[in-house]
């Protein structure tokens, strides 16, 4: 296993740097996996052309990341390794995820990390010079490298600059505000893509020699989620339709430490990083309903709930385990702030022991964000916190080599189902954006293509003609829809939907429940949907309604895999299968596997088998 990736890569095959530049290759998305790998493509010599439905890639979700990214650098000598990141992730994802992919991002880390810092990320550094480490959830040692509370802008700046480079020499073609509306698949093969340019509405085909498919994660189908307004599962939910297996969409994780949701009218939620957990501690009253303000209730009444029930990991548990938690403590009544759904994050005991200075500068432009949003300083006063959807572990189904089981169709970054398993650790994420982006893809596309040779098929071909047929009708028939309901409301009603049933916890009842509930949502849909303007030009509406239609099919997927999945693993938590004590209770026997969803409705078990670390239950007590 440790050897895997250098074997692997002994062994693919390469393409001579003269006949690289004949070849063509399409990336969608440009946040830090589709950057990353555009940049590196074109460096090599191939031919890349990215698009975005933003106006810059500088403006994709990867910006907003805030904590850090992981390395397996040991640079604390705190006792570190690629084997304890590998053992920390495979755990922390309770051995859902392939082992063989979980070691190579371990062991890709530190290269990763060498790269970004030559590429100028302002990384923090000690005072010495070397780069400093901070801790994040499910491990016990300090390997998370950051800049600030803006971690991913500065990646993205980074990565960013050498994208623009291969623009500037011509290598790589750049198209903003396209939204990829369809996947041309011929003969099992993905040959190209149908964009809509959303400033003017025309369809435009783009041809292939192999798709990347970089569009992140679907946690906006909840509507209310820490993800980017725009962020949606189309690009993925449209390749699914052509064929492309979904793997494990019921593996959402909800992110402990978010604002609470305050009015209906709000369109997005705003994550705490888990950063803040290095150092702030995490309680409710002893007493339910306990009006005094935080500050004026003794520690004595209080309930430390995670440092309690977790003293090995204490506020650092992963975000799973922290989640349920709050889930408790709320259920019992103990939940503070106006919806009573909150648990305190309190600074009160780390300003005592470092100083105000010092947390400000830790955390500064993340208490600025919390004080600009609900009015109270964080230094002063607890930050009320509770769990929101924040990241999905699953996507498109892909292999080690990152490809999908369509030939030449690639899916990198949170766009596909990889590495975290059933739960993702912090600062795991930007790490796979850029170990798949920067490093496995190029590899393994080269040797794709050295294998598959370039397409016979063009755009001018009748298959992408169809194709655009096909996409023009589904817009034609959104557009002659006058009902009386927005998109915005059809998604609004998903969201709570989801949230109540396959949220933190799920039970058969209430996933039987939501797909039905859903199932009529999708008859209002196409009976009540009401739509406004043209095609011809900018229309946000119609590019709502598109992706909720989407939203809605994967919502249902979402519900039918949660209720396959009898056990409960990570994120995935089924109120029938716990211990008394309330403990999730896995099932390796019967679905120690990857579900892996046809269009057709089949599902395709890779059955997941370790070497290095046999699977046990996770325990952070
Ligand atoms: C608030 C927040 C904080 C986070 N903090 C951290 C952290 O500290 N550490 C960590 O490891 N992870 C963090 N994460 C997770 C991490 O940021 C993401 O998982 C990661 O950035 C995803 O990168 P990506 O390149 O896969 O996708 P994205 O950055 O989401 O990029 C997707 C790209 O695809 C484009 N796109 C989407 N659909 C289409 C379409 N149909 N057609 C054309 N283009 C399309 C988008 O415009 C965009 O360019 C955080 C997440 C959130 C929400």
């Amino acid at each position: 296993m440790a050897d895997k990736w250098s074997r692997c890569q002994r062994e693919l095959r390469l393409i001579s740097p003269a006949r690289r530049g004949r070849l063509h290759v399409l990336v969608v998305g440009a946040g830090l996996a589709g950057a990353s790998a555009a940049a590196t493509l074109a460096e090599q010599g191939f031919r890349v052309t990215i698009m975005t439905l933003l106006d810059s890639p500088r403006r994709s979700h990867s910006v907003a990341a805030q904590g850090g990214i992981n390395g397996a650098k040991n640079y604390c000598n705190d006792g570190d390794g690629i084997y304890r990141m590998f053992a920390d992730t495979l755990r922390g994802g309770d051995f859902r995820a392939r082992e063989a992919s979980v070691y190579r991002l371990a062991e890709v880390s530190g290269q990763v990390i060498d790269m970004l810092v030559a590429q100028g990320v302002p990384f923090a550094r000690e005072y010495g010079g070397a780069l400093r480490n901070r801790s994040f959830g499910g491990v016990q040692v300090s390997r998370t490298f950051y800049a600030r509370g803006q971690t991913g802008q500065q990646l993205l700046l980074g990565v960013h600059g050498s994208l623009l480079r291969q623009v500037h020499l011509g290598q790589v073609t750049l198209l903003t505000r396209r939204e990829m509306l369809d996947l041309v698949v011929v003969d099992g093969r993905a040959v190209g893509v149908i964009a809509r340019n959303l400033l003017h509405g025309a369809l435009e085909k783009h041809g292939a020699d192999a798709v990347v498919i970089a569009t992140g994660g679907y946690s906006s189908v909840f509507l209310l989620s820490t993800n980017a307004i725009r962020s949606n599962a189309s690009a993925i939910w449209r390749c699914h339709r052509r064929g492309a297996w979904f793997a494990n969409p019921c593996f959402t994780q909800f992110h402990p430490t978010c604002i609470p949701q305050f009015n209906q009218a709000q369109s997005k939620l705003t994550l705490m990083s888990e950063s803040l957990r290095n150092d702030a501690r995490v309680w409710v009253p002893l007493q339910a309903r306990d009006e005094r303000a935080p500050d004026k209730i003794p520690e004595a009444e209080r309930d430390y709930f995670l440092e309690r029930a977790y003293p090995a990991y204490g506020n650092l548990v992963p975000r799973d385990v922290a989640s349920r938690a709050t889930r408790t403590v709320v259920q019992a009544g103990l939940g503070v702030g106006a919806t009573g759904t909150a648990v305190y994050l309190d600074f009160a005991e780390a300003r005592g022991r470092v100083g105000e200075t010092v947390l400000r500068e830790r955390y500064g432009n993340l208490f600025a964000m919390y004080q600009e949003i609900t009015g109270e300083d964080p230094c002063q006063l607890p930050m009320q916190i509770s769990p929101a959807p924040h990241f999905t572990m699953g996507g498109l189904w892909v292999d080690y080599h990152l490809r999908s089981n369509l030939r030449n169709l690639f899916v990198i970054g949170e766009a596909n189902c990889a590495d975290h398993g059933a739960n993702r650790l912090g600062a795991n994420s930007l790490l796979q954006t850029m170990v798949d982006g920067a490093f496995v893809l190029p590899r393994t596309l080269t040797h794709e293509l050295a294998e598959t040779g370039p397409t016979q098929i063009h755009p001018d071909d009748p298959q992408f003609i169809d194709c655009l047929r096909q996409c023009k009708q589904g817009i034609h028939q959104l557009l002659q829809s006058r009902g009386d309901l927005t998109p915005r409301e059809i998604h609004l009603r998903l969201g709570q939907i989801l949230r109540a049933e396959v949220g933190v916890s799920r039970s058969a009842a209430g996933l039987h429940s939501a797909r039905e509930q859903i199932a009529e949502l999708q008859q209002q849909f196409q009976e009540r949907l009401l739509m406004s303007g043209d095609g011809q030009s900018l229309n946000e509406e119609l590019e709502r309604a598109g992706r909720v239609q989407d939203f809605l099919q994967l919502g249902d997927l979402m519900c039918k895999d949660a209720l396959h999945r009898e056990e409960s693993c990570g994120a995935h938590f089924r109120e029938e299968h716990q211990t008394p004590g309330g403990d999730p209770e896995r099932n390796d026997q019967e679905f120690g596997h990857i579900s892996a969803w046809a269009w057709d409705g089949t599902l395709h078990r890779e059955k997941l088998d370790f070497e290095l670390l046999a699977p046990t239950s996770r325990n952070y007590v």
